[in-house]
């Protein structure tokens, strides 16, 4: 249950500002205490937007996490990029994404940064909003790791990484959904399971599951079919789902999630420039409240914002939470 009926949330990320998508391309000509200003400003602009949108939840818009070694990888121990595996001319998609060797044990020593970045945002951020960390699990993590003689394949990596501390309180793992059809579900549960075992009962603790969005382009099998009923046994408090971007289909496949669970839909489409009114909205909550009750429901973007203008990702939110807000009055 919620404390509040469709409650309003984002996934995560969050547009870079131009200015610094353009200082993270010069970071040589900056130093340490340029660079953590820099990236303060941009949380500062990321929790504006979100909290003048009026949303219930907001994020720091995961605006450290560009370039390698302000990402995960960069804490990761015994890896080093290899960018020789990817296509380099063409049109943007996932296979342009680079990739790491493995090159010694991998091991997080001072975790994945994520506190640092958490306690940032409650710098930051003003009173009202809940805050939310986000973090990849480790399956969607080894994925761009490239497996070796000692870690063979990306299960092996997915096992080492889970011991290197990949335990947060929000934990994405969108590869799970996009191979839930052609991988072992009730092993992703698991590991999932295992990941998460530190915090459960601990925090609200929730996943997103998309189906791709890397240059705001799908990857996986577009269906929830697969994952079940293996995912029923997630030990999360909300999934998240992306849901407006395939116009909803599958809709009543939410039922049983919501029998065990909260749900947190995707009503807003982060791959298309159509900006959904206030009307649309509306029209998508009532569809997801016939399946799920209201104070199991949470509404969000499809995935996280980095992939869509900053313009059609502000607008969008405002039109959400409008649209909240009025069948929420209408309750
Ligand atoms: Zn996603």
């Amino acid at each position: 249950m919620n404390t509040i009926p469709i409650r309003t949330t984002v996934v995560g990320s969050y547009p870079l500002p131009g200015w610094l998508e353009f200082a993270f391309q010069n970071l040589d000509n900056f130093g340490r205490a340029d660079i953590e200003e820099m990236i303060e400003d941009a949380v500062i602009v990321a929790v504006h937007d979100q909290t003048a949108a009026g949303l219930d939840v907001i994020t720091d818009g995961e605006q450290t996490r560009l370039d390698f070694n302000l990402s995960f990888y960069g804490y990761i121990n015994g890896i080093e990029q290899n960018d020789t595996e990817t296509r380099k001319f063409g049109p943007p998609a996932h296979d342009q994404r680079g990739r790491n060797n493995i090159v010694g044990d991998l091991i997080a020593p001072n975790g994945l940064g994520v506190v640092k970045e958490f306690l940032r945002l409650k710098k930051l951020a003003p009173e009202g909003p809940t805050l939310k960390a986000s973090i990849p699990g480790p399956y969607t993590l080894s994925g761009r790791l490239l497996p070796n003689e000692k870690y063979k394949d990306r299960y092996a990596i997915t096992e080492a990484l889970l011991g290197a501390g990949c335990t947060e309180i929000t934990v994405d793992e969108p590869s799970m959904s996009c191979y839930a059809y052609k991988e072992d579900t009730k092993r992703f549960a698991g590991i999932f399971n295992r990941t998460v075992k530190p915090v459960v009962g601990k925090c609200n603790l929730s996943t997103h599951l998309c189906f791709g969005n890397f240059k705001g382009h799908s990857v996986g099998y577009r269906s929830i079919k697969p994952m079940l009923p293996d995912f029923l046994d997630l030990d999360v408090n909300e999934i998240h789902i992306e849901m407006a971007n395939r116009e909803f289909a599958e809709i009543e496949l939410l039922k049983p999630f919501a029998e065990k669970m909260n749900i947190a839909v995707g009503i807003i489409d982060v791959k298309n420039y159509y900006i959904e009114t206030v009307d649309d909205v509306v029209e998508r909550i009532q569809r997801c409240l016939k399946y799920i009750p209201a104070e199991k429901l949470s509404v969000a973007p499809d995935c996280g914002l980095s992939q869509t203008a900053r313009w059609a990702s502000k607008q969008k939110l405002i039109n959400m939470v409008r649209g909240a807000k009025k069948v929420r009055e209408s309750l």
